[in-house]
Formats: C-alpha cells, sequence, structure tokens
C-alpha cells in the first residue's frame, strides 16, 4: 500500500482550546498543570483524528506552545542574554513565553523576540537570536516527551524538526547581516553535533522516520548555503535514521541538484504549488530514494479532483511503487481544522470545501484510488465528492454575468490618471491644507460600547437605527476630537469595522464566512480568513453613507477609508479556479465603484489601504515582476475612476519596502502613508538611489506601542526625511491605526504630532 503521512495538524484546536487555555495561564487564571493538561489532551487528539485517517505515520513536533521554531530554538538552548538564563538549567515554559511576548507569569519582563512572517504564508515565527560564539545544547525535554506520549497512545510517530539550514537561515543577531549572510554557517561546526545528539535520542526512542523542513530550498539560495547542504546531511546522515528532507511553498528550481545523491531515505515536495517538481525530484532520486508527493494542498480549503490526481500520479507510482508516498503539499497548520463545526454554510458551499480533517481524508481515499483498494464505501465517498466538483464547475453562483462581460473588456478601464504635477495643484486648490499636513491612517479606539453595539445589532438585540445612531454620535465624536487637535485631514474612525477585509467581504457577493474557520496567525492569536468563491461583485455602496455622514459635519477634508483589493485578496482563501489576478482585478472593479461613489458623495480624498502588498510577493526573485504588475494594475484600476482633484491616498505597513519601491511608486497614489518608526526610518535609505515622486507620509508614531511619542523626536524623524525628499512632499502621520489604542495616549501622541508640524511650517 502508498504509505500516507502528514506534515503537521493544525495546533490550537478546533475550537480554539489552546488560545484560551494559554490565555488564562498567562493572566494567572490558570495553573501550569491545568496548561500542561490542555495541550496533552490535544495531541492526544490530534494523533488520534490522524490515525483514524488511517496514515502511516503520524508527526510529533508540530504541536507548539506559541510557535514551531520557537520550541526548536529553546531546545537548543538559544535564548538571549537578556532572558538571564543560565548555561545548565532547562529552559522553562515562562522563559519560552518571556521570549515570545517579553512576559510570563514568572520571570522577569523583558523585550521580546521579534516576531515575522513565516515565507509567504500569514503565519508568523519566532525569529531565532544568535550570536558569532553561539553554543547549542538539548535544553528542553518536551519534544522528546511527546514521542513517548504519542508511542504510549501507540502510535507509529514520524518526529518532525526545522532542518539546521532553515533554521540558522531564519534566525538572525546583531553580528549578523540578514537572513543569507553567508557569517551564519559558521554556526554549523557547533551546531550540527548536537543536531546529532537529538537525532540520537530520536534513535534510542525506537524511531524509524524523521522529517527534516527544510524549505528555504523554495527559496534564491546564495552559493555557500546551497554548498552547505552536502555537508549538513552528510553528517545528519551518520544518525542511521531515515531522513526524510521536506521542502514546500514553491518549486526547487536549480535546487534540485543539491539533493542529487545526498544521503537522504526521502524527499517531499510541494507538488501543489509546482507539479512540475515531481519530475524533477524523480529524474535525481536514488534508487532507494522515497519521494513523497505534497499533492493535497496545506494552503486552502478546497476539495480536490482525486481521479484526476490519481490519473496523474499513476506513472510515478508505476516507476517507484511502494517508494511513492503521498501527503498534503505542507503542514495542515495553515488550513481551519474541521468542517464539521460548520453550521451556517448552506450544503451545496460546504462540499466544495475541505478543511484539516477533511484533507485527511481525501489523502486516504487518493491512496484507495491509486493502489485501487477503495472498498464500497470509499468508492462511494470519492463519486460524492467527484460529484461536488461538478457541481461547483457548473455553478451558477460562482459566475456573475456583468463580472464576466467587464472582465472580458477589461483592458477598456482607464488606470491612467493625469500626470501627478497637474492632479496636485488641482488638489492643492480643491483641499487647501497647510505645509506638513496631518493625517491619521484610519480607525481610531474601539472602545467597549463600539464593540457592544457592534455585536448586540449582529445579534438582532439592537435594531438598524440604533445601531446607525450610535455609530453617528461615534463618528460625531471622533470629527469633533480632530477638529479639536488641529488635525487637517480627517476620518469617520471605521468604529462600524470588526476587521478591514471582514468588513467588505461581508458586503460583497463572492464571499463566504466561516463561524470555526480559525488559522493561528501568531501564538494564541488566530484569524478566520473570508472564503472568495465567486466572482466579487458589488451589491451596495459599502462605506459612503459613514463616510458622507463624517464629511457632513465639518469643513475640513473627510477621507473615505477602503481596504485594497490586493490586501482583500491575500487575507482571504482565494479560489483555485481561476488565477488570482482575475480575482484580484474583480475585487479592483468592484472597489472601483465604492471609489466612484465616494467621489460623487462628496468625498475629496479616498484611501486604499494596501498593508499586504508586499506580503503577496513570489519567494522567488524571478516570479517577483509578475506579480507586481498586475497588484499595480489592480490598485490603479480600483483607483483611475477619480477626477484629477480628488486625492487618492494609499497605506502600507508590516514589512520593510525598500526593494519594491519603484512598483510602490507605480501606483500612482498621491500620497502614501507608510510604516518606519518601527526600524528608525529605514525606509529613506530606499531614496538614496530613487526619489519618490509623489506625496509620502513616513509615520512617525508608532502605534503598537502604548508610549507617546516625544514631540522633539517627531520633528527629528521628519527632518530626516527632508533631508532625502523635498519637503513640499512630506505629510505628518501615525505608522498605522489607532484602533487597538486607549483615547488617553491617542490623544496625548497626536497633539504632540501636530505641534511638531506646526514647528516645522514656521520654520519653513
Ligand atoms: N485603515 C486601517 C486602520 O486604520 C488600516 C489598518 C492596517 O493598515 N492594518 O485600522
Ligand atoms: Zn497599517
Amino acid at each position: 500500500m502508498t504509505i500516507i503521512h502528514n506534515l503537521g495538524f493544525p495546533r490550537a484546536g478546533a475550537q480554539r482550546e489552546l488560545k484560551r487555555s494559554l490565555e488564562a495561564y498567562w493572566a494567572g487564571q490558570a495553573s501550569q498543570e491545568e496548561l500542561l493538561e490542555t495541550g496533552r489532551a490535544l495531541r492526544a487528539h490530534h494523533w488520534d483524528v490522524q490515525s483514524k485517517a488511517a496514515l502511516d505515520l503520524v508527526p510529533v513536533g508540530d504541536f507548539a506552545w506559541y510557535d514551531q521554531i520557537l520550541e526548536w530554538t529553546s531546545l537548543l538552548g538559544v535564548v538571549p542574554a537578556r532572558f538571564a538564563q543560565s548555561d545548565d538549567a532547562p529552559v522553562s515554559l515562562d522563559t519560552l513565553f518571556r521570549m515570545a511576548r517579553g512576559r510570563a507569569p514568572s520571570g522577569t519582563p523583558v523585550a521580546a523576540c521579534e516576531m515575522t512572517k513565516w515565507f509567504d504564508t500569514n503565519y508568523h515565527y519566532i525569529v531565532p537570536e544568535f550570536t558569532p560564539g553561539q553554543t547549542f545544547r538539548i535544553a528542553r525535554e518536551d519534544l522528546f516527551e511527546q514521542i513517548e506520549e504519542a508511542q504510549a497512545l501507540g502510535y507509529k510517530v514520524k518526529p518532525v524538526i526545522p532542518g539546521p539550514l532553515t533554521w540558522l537561515w531564519l534566525g538572525k543577531g546583531d553580528a549578523f547581516k540578514g537572513v543569507a549572510d553567508p557569517g551564519k554557517l559558521a554556526l554549523l561546526d557547533a551546531l550540527l553535533p548536537v543536531y546529532e545528539q537529538v537525532l540520537a535520542r530520536f534513535k534510542t526512542q525506537g524511531v524509524e522516520w524523521v522529517q527534516i523542513d527544510e524549505p528555504v530550498l523554495a527559496l534564491d539560495l546564495p552559493e555557500q548555503w546551497q554548498e552547505a547542504f552536502r555537508r549538513v546531511y552528510q553528517d545528519l546522515n551518520q544518525s542511521g535514521l531515515k531522513l526524510l528532507l521536506a521542502t514546500y511553498f514553491d518549486d526547487l528550481h536549480e535546487n534540485v541538484e543539491l539533493l542529487t545523491d545526498l544521503p537522504l531515505a526521502g524527499v517531499h515536495v510541494d507538488a501543489v504549488r509546482a507539479p512540475a517538481v515531481l519530475q524533477a525530484v524523480q529524474a535525481i532520486l536514488g534508487p532507494e530514494q522515497v519521494l513523497s508527493a505534497g499533492v493535497i494542498s496545506g494552503r486552502d480549503i478546497w476539495r480536490v479532483d482525486l481521479e484526476h490526481l490519481s490519473q496523474s500520479l499513476q506513472a510515478l507510482k508505476l516507476d517507484l511503487g511502494e517508494r511513492l508516498w503521498i501527503a498534503p503539499s505542507c503542514s495542515l497548520l495553515h488550513v481551519p481544522v474541521d468542517l464539521r463545526s460548520e453550521t451556517g454554510l448552506d450544503a451545496e458551499l460546504k462540499s466544495w470545501l475541505s478543511f484539516a480533517v477533511q484533507k485527511l481524508d481525501e489523502l486516504k481515499l487518493l491512496r484507495g484510488l491509486l493502489d485501487g483498494t477503495l472498498d464500497e464505501a470509499g468508492q462511494q465517498a470519492v463519486q460524492t465528492q467527484q460529484a461536488a466538483l461538478k457541481t461547483r464547475r457548473e455553478s451558477k453562483r460562482t459566475q456573475h454575468p456583468a463580472v464576466q462581460a467587464q472582465m472580458a473588456n477589461i483592458d477598456q478601464f482607464r488606470r491612467q490618471r493625469a500626470p501627478f504635477a497637474q492632479r496636485i495643484d488641482a488638489q492643492r486648490n480643491k483641499l487647501n491644507l497647510p505645509a506638513f499636513p496631518t493625517t491619521t491612517i484610519g480607525s481610531f479606539p474601539q472602545t467597549t460600547e463600539i464593540r457592544t453595539a457592534r455585536r448586540d445589532w449582529r445579534g438582532g438585540a439592537l435594531s438598524d437605527a440604533a445601531y446607525e445612531k450610535a455609530m453617528q454620535a461615534e463618528i460625531e465624536q471622533v470629527i469633533r476630537f480632530q477638529e479639536r487637535i488641529g488635525l487637517d485631514v480627517l476620518v469617520h474612525g471605521e468604529a462600524e469595522r470588526n476587521d478591514m477585509v471582514e468588513y467588505f467581504g461581508e458586503l460583497l457577493g463572492g464571499f463566504a464566512f466561516t463561524q470555526n474557520g480559525w488559522v493561528q496567525s501568531y501564538g494564541s492569536r488566530c484569524v478566520k480568513p473570508p472564503i472568495i468563491f465567486g466572482d466579487v461583485v458589488r451589491v451596495t455602496p459599502m462605506s459612503v453613507a459613514w463616510s458622507a455622514y463624517a464629511q457632513s459635519l465639518t469643513e475640513r477634508p473627510v477621507k473615505g477609508m477602503l481596504t485594497g483589493p490586493v490586501t482583500m485578496l491575500q487575507w482571504s482563501f482565494v479560489r483555485d479556479d481561476q488565477p488570482r489576478a482575475d480575482t484580484c482585478r474583480q475585487l479592483a472593479l468592484a472597489l472601483r465603484e465604492e471609489v466612484g461613489d465616494l467621489e460623487r458623495a462628496g468625498i475629496r480624498v479616498i484611501q486604499l489601504d494596501e498593508p499586504a502588498f508586499r506580503e503577496g510577493l513570489p519567494l522567488r526573485k524571478g516570479d517577483w515582476q509578475d506579480y507586481l504588475d498586475w497588484a499595480v494594475d489592480c490598485f490603479r484600476l480600483a483607483t483611475s475612476v477619480v477626477s484629477d482633484a480628488t486625492q487618492i491616498h494609499t497605506h502600507m505597513c508590516y514589512s520593510e519596502f525598500n526593494d519594491i519601491m519603484p512598483s510602490i511608486a507605480d501606483m500612482d497614489a498621491d500620497v502614501i502613508t507608510i510604516e518606519t518608526s518601527r526600524s528608525n526610518m529605514l525606509l529613506l535609505e530606499a531614496f538614496e538611489g530613487f526619489e519618490y515622486p509623489n506625496h509620502i507620509g513616513p509615520g512617525v508614531y508608532d502605534i503598537h506601542s502604548p508610549n507617546v511619542p516625544d514631540k522633539d523626536w517627531m520633528l527629528r524623524l521628519i527632518q530626516e526625511a527632508a533631508k532625502r525628499l523635498p519637503a513640499e512632499r512630506l505629510w505628518v502621520n501615525p505608522d498605522c491605526g489607532l484602533k487597538t489604542r486607549g483615547w488617553a495616549e491617542t490623544e496625548a501622541s497626536l497633539l504632540a504630532m501636530v505641534e511638531a508640524a506646526k514647528v516645522l511650517r514656521a520654520a519653513a
């Protein structure tokens, strides 16, 4: 029989049990024993689910209290000096939590380690921090205990660990320059012996297969990193264990060569992202080596065509026989747990979807098809699935004739506004703003009253009229506040929005929402990405009434606030039956209508937030331009309906943008507000070789911190910016929205920010 296995299971629990338990523990409301028990119960349950799905090997090591990379970092005893970890004591759970979030029930609070995105996913890992003379040792026993735990329950386990090269690549340290710094490879001398010790421990535990994750193989690797693969795997092969090297998220391209003659028992590849990778690896596979084909997507929620998939694997199966394994493409961490928890989705839509538990069922059916061993129930299940896919292909609800007609003529929509110089003159006349205009990014503090009003209205406890009144009162208060503080371009405050994507998605056609479709974003935080299942269509204006009401209260310009097309796409599960670029264009067309309506309602400034613009970049540089071309096109498509005098803003955060500045300029927004204060205006380096042509507001107030920024400090940041960019192009604004802040600090901070702008104006 073809072996089926899994790279990792979502750890938080279908009802976010781990989140609740973690937060109770952190808040001092639950003991560590209770937390440990929650973890143990979740692991046992997840192994049970996986073994019921007939997996031949269940993963161990995919569980993490906060993050799987942090688990590994602490197992290796890599704890930065500020956490005062002694060299011979084990790393405690509270130290692990302090590394993740700065504080824990015990131990001194200290600056947390950095957190950043895991490849091209929306999951965040804790960045390992190391020093040039870094030492390593086995400093936590959790993983070994979990192996025992699974074995005691009778499962055949496959430990899953980060590969040394991926782990080093992801780490940082003052002595190292960025991810690719080959200087980090010098740490291998000390690191590999500890990997060997870990593998030796596995061996004494009776482990046969170990999965070692090296997703860096999907990246453009500098030569020294490529060369290190041979050394590392020759070394680790001494363990006598069977090593399954796992890569995912993209093709291997030239890195496939690195695997030739590498002493591995097997290689896992992502055949969903890159179907051709199967042939490429097959070609270099040794006579004993296993090829694990990742054929069920760990990144989306669509059921697959099992018959087609099975046929496409026949040739490989014929060639490799038992040496062909099948699995999800990557860890199932990135999909929700169980579709059966969804009671709000209709039966048809549900029949198209597959969450982690269902994906394992699909895997089992696929094996049955491939091996010709399906029993009657299995055949029935395959037939049901094939029928569901047929309804999806033929469904009218995924197609909207008017949108299709627009898409057929997509080139006819204007993307080119008049030259910026001409626009900005028209805008100056209309807006009459001072030098160094001040504004905010959109949201104001979301108080308990606001959340309660929204919840009551959704639940039916608050009438439409009462809800509208409550929101209008909030808008009025926010407008008066901004006038009093002296801001120049005002916002309505976004009180009506729970989430910047969900709010619009719920009003657009083509989107569906789950009740429990939680996916871990970081630590205890989970998100419920919307599902774009059909053509996106604007059925009703979405923001016009709120913005128009806000504008009716003041003479100053109020910014209309929208979420941009790329961000809407990036933070959703996207349909797989058409190119992402097409779905993005549909989103752009819908937003374009909203932009036009806002302008007609008298809104003079319109902002489309694109915080996820950079996240959409493919892993390989060679694929960047294609993405940037359509992403920029979508933004222009959404915004180029307005007259010269209407000012278009965009906002970006969460990343550094230096390497894509020319594309950001190409979006041709009149004004971009952009996160910079956390990185101390690192962004400005981008302007050494490239002059940003339009207006720009480098964020001077770090809204991620409750601290009130000092006026002189903000002043200095803007003066820094003015050395590199003409002063008349600069705006003064915070880094991001204020919805997570309290009112008191918001007021003090914005007052100081406006004061800083006044000083600049006086000096000009
Ligand atoms: N307009 C949004 C806000 O202010 C932007 C949020 C974001 O950039 N993530 O909340
Ligand atoms: Zn932001």
